[in-house]
């Protein structure tokens, strides 16, 4: 257990998308360091028995609350649950993906995604903000992606969300330094978790694991953490080697391959 992190981003983390894959791992993780949980998602009966076995390895209390972030009211349901509690650290962790050209996927699915990969943690990180400016104390994560930093067609959307999210999260850690909240943009690349299970080919994914370890160690030192050599290596080179109409035309004809 890590008292110095227990003290800056404890007593409480509350996690979205905590039933599986990546959230799932921060909870574990934050279990570890001896935070106590909100674990947040749809799926009560997997957050449920995350909860039990934490609670029985760690000395650490646990809340489950289920709901769907695309609500637009979801945060009048959620704040009544954790009001008698300092959330110290939030993780904005769920997301979705939508693959293929822009047009054949319905719209209403393309706003589902803009309500839980922008709307949700920007409304989170509205109101926890808030509090943790006037504590002066706290943390708050971004899941973003390595696809921020590059347009990636037939992802279109996708990479557009964890854009703003990446920009949401960059210039938020800035102006919340002075209060001492660490804010961080995290960016996976391909993760082995639910959300990448359909994906073929040979492709080299990071596990959860490394993802959320190399998160929590930089969290409060770097703003944007970049997971895995690879990953970074990637971004460097879309950044400082390649035009944008160069990245497009390379990432849009490998896409479009796959
Ligand atoms: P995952 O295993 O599919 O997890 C997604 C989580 O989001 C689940 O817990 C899911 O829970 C929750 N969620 C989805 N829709 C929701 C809704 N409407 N309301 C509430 N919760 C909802 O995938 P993951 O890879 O761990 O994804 C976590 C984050 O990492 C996402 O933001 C994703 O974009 C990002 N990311 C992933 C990768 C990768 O390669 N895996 C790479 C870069 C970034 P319920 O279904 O129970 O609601």
């Amino acid at each position: 257990m890590s008292t110095a992190f227990l003290s800056q981003y404890g007593p409480w983390a509350l996690v979205t998308g905590a039933s599986s894959g990546i959230g799932e791992e921060f909870a574990r993780q934050l279990a570890a360091k001896g935070l106590n949980l909100v674990l947040v998602a749809r799926r009560a009966d997997r957050m449920q028995a995350l909860a039990e076995q934490l609670s029985q390895q760690y000395p650490i209390e646990t809340r489950v609350i289920s709901l769907d972030l695309t609500d637009p009211n979801f945060l009048s349901t959620l704040t009544p649950q954790v009001e008698d509690i300092e959330i110290g650290l939030l993780v904005n962790n769920a997301g979705m993906m939508l693959n293929g050209p822009i047009h054949k996927v319905d719209l209403r699915r393309h706003q589902q995604l803009l309500a839980l990969n922008c709307e949700a943690p920007l409304m989170l990180a509205h109101y926890y903000g808030k509090a943790m400016r006037a504590r002066k104390q706290g943390g708050i994560i971004f899941t973003s992606s390595v696809s921020a930093f590059m347009s990636v067609p037939y992802m279109s959307h996708y990479a557009a969300s964890k854009a703003y999210v990446l920009s949401l999260a960059e210039s938020m850690s800035y102006e919340m330094r002075d209060a001492n909240v660490a804010v961080q943009a995290l960016c996976p690349g391909y993760t082995e978790t639910e959300m990448t299970a359909g994906i073929k080919g040979n492709i080299k994914m990071m596990t959860p694991t490394e993802v959320v370890k190399e998160s929590l160690d930089n969290l409060g030192s770097k703003f944007t953490v970049i997971n895995g050599a690879n990953n970074r290596r990637q971004v460097w080179m879309m950044r400082k080697l390649f035009s944008r109409k160069r990245a497009l035309e390379m990432v849009g004809k490998m896409m479009k391959k796959n």
